[in-house]
């Protein structure tokens, strides 16, 4: 699974609580100097790898390019994304290039509205239908609301596991 969207959104927070409240083991990547950007998930017995594409970073700190770059990687390297946009700002103009993007993309997407810390916040979700990527699901990272639907969506694109047949299989039929 690749979050990903523009800078402060919350992605970080959002990796941070989906890596410790569900996590067994976090897996460091060496050579990531920054930001740890990938940890293990789980989430109904479902185990996934997470990345925190903001820790992507590039050296001619053109801010824009990382997101693209960013964007890329996840598109390249991930099953699911978590898009996440905030609820705070609304939609930006980045916020529908990445979209834009994403679009091309044939990867399953989740859209996430973060910092939907209380009820009143809820209304605001509405805006990010417009961004064309179907029903946005409304958590806040900080207060730890509302993961759990948007995780139960993310899963719900998980290849169903095939159990492999060997000679020991009894068949029933
Ligand atoms: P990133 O740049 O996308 O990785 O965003 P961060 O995780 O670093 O968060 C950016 C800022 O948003 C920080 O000041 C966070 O404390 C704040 N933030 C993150 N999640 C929430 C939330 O659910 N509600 C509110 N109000 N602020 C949040
Ligand atoms: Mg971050």
């Amino acid at each position: 699974i690749a979050l990903v969207g523009r800078p402060n959104v919350g992605k970080s927070t959002l990796f941070n609580r989906i890596a410790e409240e569900r996590i067994a083991i976090v897996e460091d990547v060496p050579g990531v100097t920054r930001d740890r950007i990938y940890a293990k998930g789980e989430w109904l017995n479902q185990e996934f790898s997470i990345i925190d594409t903001g820790g992507i970073t590039l050296e001619d700190e053109n801010i824009d390019k990382a997101i693209f770059a960013q964007a890329e990687v996840a598109i390249d390297e991930a099953d699911t994304i978590m898009y996440i946009e905030d609820a705070e700002t609304g939609i930006t103009d980045l916020d529908e290039r990445i979209a834009r993007i994403l679009h091309r993309s044939d990867k399953p997407i989740v859209l996430v509205v973060n910092k939907v810390d209380n009820e009143k916040r809820r209304a605001e979700i509405y805006e990010f239908y417009g961004l064309g990527l179907g029903d946005p699901y409304p958590v806040s990272g900080s207060h730890g609301l509302g993961l759990g639907d948007a995780l139960d969506a993310v899963i719900a694109n998980f290849p169903t596991q095939e159990i492999e047949e060997d000679d020991t299989t009894i068949n029933f039929s």
